[in-house]
C-alpha cells in the first residue's frame, strides 16, 4: 500500500518536473525575444532583476524560504542572460556557427588551413641582408615557403634593439624575391600599414598589440592576410574578439597564433596553452598556428612542442632560426642555429608524415 502511494507521488513529481521544464523553456524563449529587441543595449539590468525578485518573494508562501527562492531564481536569471550572450556569439563573423567551413588563407600559393602542416621560419629580428639571406637559403632548401623576420620589434624595454624598421622590410623583400619566399613580418603602427603592404605578404600583429584596436581596424581594411598572435595574458574570448575586429572591417584572411600565455610557471618563458588550439578550431573557422619559440623560450622544447601542436590539430608551426643565435640582437637564448633547424625539420617531417599530414 505504502509502495503504491510512493509510486503515485513519484509519478506526480515527474509530471511537475516536466511542467517546470516547459515553463523554464517558455521563459527562455521570452528572454531570447527580449534579447533581440534589446540588441546593442546592456543585457544585465539589476533594477529590473530586483523588481522581479521582489514580486516573486512577495508571493512566496513556502515551504521554501525567501532566501532559497531568491537563490533558485538568481540561477534562472543567470541562465537567461547566458542564453542572450550565446546568441550574441552566434553572430561573430569569425565563429564556426556563422561559417561552418574552414577558412583557408592563401599566401602566394601556400594554403594555410588546407589540412597540411605549414612552417613559418626565420630570425626573431632582421639584422642584416647577410643574416636573413643565410636563413632564407636554409628555409627554401627544406621546401618551406614562408619566411618570418621582425623589422619593427615591440620590445619590453625601450633600451633594447627596436628593429631596422622599413630598412628591415626592404631586406626581407629582397631576400624573399631571391629565394621565392613569402614574407611574414610584424607591423606595430596603423600608420605603417599602407607602406608595409608593398613589402610583406602577411601582416603579423604581435602579442603586445593584440588589443591595439586601431591597429586591428587598420589591418582589417587592407587586402593582405593577417597573422594575429594571442596577447600575453589574453583569454581565448579576448583573442577571438581581436580577430573579430579585423574581419568586421572586411579582411577575413586571418591566421590565429597561440604563442603562450603568462602564468606563474618559470620553467618556460610562457606557458603554451596547447588546448587553445582545438578550442579555437572549434569556436572559429580560422586556421591556427603555434609559435613554439615564444611559448617555450627553450630550444630543447621546440621539437616536442611542435609535435604536440601537430598532434592536437594545429595548421602550422612558427619558430625562430638564426645563423649565430649567440650574437642575435633579440631572443638569443631561444633561436635555433642552422644545424638544429635541420634536425628540427627532419624530426617534424617524420612526425607529420606518420600522422598523415604533409609538412610544407
Ligand atoms: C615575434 O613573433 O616576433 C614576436 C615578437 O612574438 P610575440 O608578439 O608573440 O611576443
Ligand atoms: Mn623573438
Amino acid at each position: 500500500m505504502e509502495q503504491n502511494q510512493m509510486n503515485v507521488f513519484r509519478e506526480q513529481l515527474s509530471e511537475v518536473n516536466l511542467e517546470l521544464l516547459a515553463l523554464l523553456n517558455k521563459r527562455a524563449d521570452l528572454v531570447q525575444q527580449i534579447g533581440l529587441v534589446k540588441h546593442g543595449m546592456k543585457r544585465f539590468d539589476p533594477v529590473r532583476e530586483r523588481e522581479m525578485m521582489d514580486l516573486i518573494t512577495s508571493h512566496n508562501e513556502g515551504p521554501f524560504t525567501n532566501a532559497t527562492v531568491e537563490h533558485i531564481f538568481k540561477e534562472i536569471f543567470k541562465a537567461g542572460l547566458e542564453l542572450q550572450e550565446d546568441d550574441h556569439s552566434k553572430e561573430l563573423l569569425v565563429s564556426r556557427k556563422k561559417k561552418p567551413v574552414d577558412t583557408v588563407v592563401n599566401i602566394n600559393g601556400s594554403n594555410i588551413g588546407d589540412g597540411n602542416v605549414h612552417l613559418i621560419m626565420g630570425p626573431c629580428s632582421v639584422e642584416s641582408y647577410q643574416q636573413v639571406s643565410q636563413v632564407a637559403e636554409s628555409v627554401k632548401s627544406k621546401g618551406i615557403n614562408l619566411l618570418r623576420g621582425g623589422a619593427f620589434k615591440p620590445r619590453t624595454s625601450p633600451y633594447d634593439f627596436q628593429g631596422l624598421g622599413f630598412e628591415g622590410l626592404q631586406i626581407l623583400k629582397r631576400v624573399a624575391n631571391e629565394h621565392d619566399l613569402a614574407v611574414v613580418s610584424e607591423i606595430v603602427s596603423p600608420a605603417h600599414i599602407e607602406e608595409a603592404i608593398d613589402y610583406v605578404d602577411v601582416i603579423q600583429i604581435g602579442a603586445r598589440n593584440m588589443q591595439n584596436f586601431e591597429l586591428l581596424k587598420a589591418a582589417g581594411v587592407v587586402d593582405k592576410p593577417v597573422l594575429l598572435k594571442r596577447g600575453l595574458s589574453a583569454t581565448i574570448s579576448e583573442f577571438i574578439n581581436a580577430a573579430e575586429y579585423i574581419i568586421s572591417r572586411g579582411n577575413g584572411n586571418i591566421i590565429l597564433c597561440e604563442r603562450g600565455i603568462r602564468t606563474y610557471e618559470k620553467a618556460t618563458r610562457n606557458t603554451l596553452d596547447i588546448s587553445a588550439v582545438p578550442i579555437l578550431k572549434q569556436e572559429t573557422h580560422l586556421p591556427v598556428l603555434v609559435d613554439v619559440t615564444h611559448s617555450t623560450g627553450r630550444r630543447d622544447l621546440l621539437l616536442p612542442a611542435a609535435k604536440a601542436a601537430i598532434a592536437i590539430g594545429a595548421d602550422g608551426v612558427m619558430a625562430e632560426v638564426h645563423p649565430d643565435p649567440a650574437v642575435a640582437l633579440s631572443d638569443s637564448a631561444q633561436q635555433m642555429d642552422l644545424e638544429m633547424f635541420d634536425k628540427f625539420v627532419e624530426g617534424l617531417y617524420k612526425f607529420s608524415n606518420a600522422s598523415g599530414r604533409e609538412l610544407r
